[in-house]
């Protein structure tokens, strides 16, 4: 199960996969952590990735407002 839990994360699942992960993580206490785990790691990865992101999104912003001036 716990194989399918960075699926579930990543929402690579069907809508049945989903619920049975769901309801399954929800009785186990292995799985929750395992969860718990992992989506820290991947907010840690996003927080990460948004920085260079974020710069590039600012650099468009004023791209924009060069055009509206
Ligand atoms: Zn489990």
């Amino acid at each position: 199960m716990i194989a399918k839990l960075s699926d579930y994360i990543d929402n690579n699942l069907d809508e049945a996969m989903y619920m049975t992960v769901k309801n399954h993580a929800s009785t186990c206490p292995q799985c929750t952590i395992f969860l718990k785990m992992l989506q820290r790691t991947i907010d840690l990865c996003k927080y990460l990735e948004t920085r260079p992101l974020s710069e590039s999104f600012s650099q468009k912003l004023s791209k924009k407002s060069w055009k509206t001036l």
